[in-house]
């Protein structure tokens, strides 16, 4: 085995190889890797800032699951809304429910 040289830049990475420490990342179905720390930054999640193997809209797997259920709850909330009569409604502002 020789030195381990990232896939993009050609530096050596400093790991060990698939499973000691190499990062791999897939992008549209392509593997993509192993990568230096450099370069994997250029693969991290805008949320979360950590390297996201796969990225879902921008996001990593957990950003991803996370968004999504705070927009379920979003999405009960709206819904509830909509179901309220106007008489309801007012309670509800009344209430301080936005
Ligand atoms: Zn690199
Ligand atoms: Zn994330």
């Amino acid at each position: 085995m020789g030195i381990e040289c990232c896939d993009v830049c050609d530096d050596p990475t400093g790991n060990a190889g698939r499973g000691e420490g190499s990062i791999f990342v897939v992008r549209n179905g392509k593997e993509i890797g192993p990568l230096c720390d450099v370069c994997s930054g250029d693969f991290s999640c805008s949320q979360c800032g950590e390297i996201a193997i796969e990225l879902h809209e921008g996001y990593c797997l957990d950003c991803t699951t996370q968004n999504q259920e705070e927009l379920d709850t979003h999405n009960y909330t709206y819904t509830h809304w909509h179901q309220l009569s106007s008489a309801g409604r007012e309670k509800a502002i009344k209430r301080g429910y936005t």
